[in-house]
């Protein structure tokens, strides 16, 4: 019989680590989030060799006080819970504490960083999650996480990695969706030193949707805007001439968090019924905000997947805000060419934009790979649109 021990704290954090870091893309959506969630409003990733080599998010949001810097790697410490009872309304995007204990367990790290109240930083550097040298430094407001060589010390991980290019795909597509989740933010993206993206970071979700689609294909896209009980959903959509052969177009957010829900995909799809061409996907970037304790998002270690209190109040949120909106559409078809384009960032400062980074691969995803129609989950169909959604 063999004997039951308890693990030792290092291979713990390894096998917690690889819930959490997938890939190079896992962590910058994980350091991204964390700008975010400091109250950042610009911020820059750069990767190397498709992050593998080396992955740089700055930002100037609140910064780490140095006396908190090491603290801020163990696992299940964080700044956004203290209770249980905040778990049941979680408004950040992090909150279990997890990522840079398991970031820093695979890699090796530097952080950089600076609060308003100290005159000076700190510069923090760790190698597989060991922490081996603190200092002060002088630096700008904010944090500079630097991640290098990523699974270096876990060699079963690394050998499932992708060819660079397609872990630099990955990475960008991952940049773009956080572009998008938050538009208040100016994000900058720069693959082996070259810039691919820039977000102006005003607020507008066309500006951001114009910055990452390109203005030809953005122009393919029309503005939803509906509610639901309790519920509103904003964003835009495919004109139905305008759907792809893939779902790679559909981004779904719920309190600014992306995620992957078969709700709001069946839901949008049902929208599109005899609107478009067999097997074309309608493309989306919705928004929908719900109270916080409608969904509970402490559901995957990854956070890209949330339950609703009610799929149907989804939905038919989703449902009726699409539906209008190509119904509206349809007796105005000139809708999109008649608004005016949001400010574009002038073409000079992307270096290069090829049609290939316009598009957003998701993840390989079972829900990606298949082009077989879309299941919807046991929801009720709606019949009508009720009289709770107004869609102006
Ligand atoms: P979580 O985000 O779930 O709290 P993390 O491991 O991602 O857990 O981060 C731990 C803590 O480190 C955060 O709660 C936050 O206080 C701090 N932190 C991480 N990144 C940043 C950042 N870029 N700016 C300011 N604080 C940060
Ligand atoms: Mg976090």
């Amino acid at each position: 019989m063999p004997h039951i021990q308890q693990l030792d704290s290092h291979v713990a954090d390894l096998i917690a680590a690889g819930e959490v870091v997938e890939r190079p893309a896992s962590v910058v959506k994980e350091l991204m989030e964390n700008a975010i969630d400091a109250g950042a409003d610009k911020l820059t990733v750069e990767i190397q060799h498709g992050g593998m080599a080396l992955i740089r998010v700055t930002d100037n949001g609140c910064g780490i006080a140095p006396e908190e810097a090491a603290t801020a790697f163990l696992r299940h410490a964080t700044s956004k819970l203290r209770t249980e009872y905040d778990l049941e309304a979680i408004g950040t995007l992090g909150f279990r504490g997890e990522a840079l204990a398991a970031i820093s367990a695979v890699s090796r790290v530097e952080l950089l960083t600076r609060t308003q109240a100290h005159e000076l930083g700190c510069a923090l550097s760790l190698e597989g999650g060991v922490v081996v040298s603190q200092e002060e430094a002088g630096c700008p407001l904010g944090t500079t996480m630097v991640v290098q060589d990523l699974f270096y010390n876990t060699p079963a991980r690394l050998k499932f990695m992708k060819k660079d290019s397609a872990e630099g795909a990955a990475c960008f597509a991952m940049v773009q969706r956080v572009a998008l989740s938050h538009p208040e933010v100016g994000v900058k993206f720069l693959r082996d030193g070259k810039q691919e993206l820039l977000t102006p970071g005003d607020g507008q979700l066309k500006s951001a949707l114009y910055a990452v689609l390109g203005r030809d294909m953005a122009l393919g896209f029309t503005p939803v805007k509906g509610s639901g009980e309790d519920m509103s959903v904003t964003g835009f959509v495919s004109l139905p001439t305008c759907c792809r052969g893939s779902r790679g177009y559909q981004h779904f957010f719920v309190n600014g968090r992306y995620v992957k829900s078969r709700t709001m995909m069946a839901a949008l799809e049902e929208a599109y019924a005899n609107q478009k061409m067999v097997g074309k996907f309608p493309g989306c970037v919705l928004h929908l905000t719900t109270r916080l304790n409608a969904v509970d998002v402490n559901v995957h270690p990854t956070k890209q997947e949330v339950k609703f209190g009610s799929d149907k109040k989804v939905f038919d949120a989703v449902y009726y805000a699409v539906k209008s909106t190509l119904e509206a559409d349809r007796t105005r078809p000139s809708a999109v060419a008649e608004s005016p384009a949001p400010r574009l960032i002038p073409k000079q400062a992307v270096d290069t934009v090829t049609p290939n980074q316009t598009t957003l691969p998701l993840r390989d995803t079972a829900a990606t790979r298949t082009a077989a129609p879309y299941v919807p989950p046991a929801v009720s169909r709606p019949a009508a649109r009720p009289a709770a959604v107004s869609v102006p």
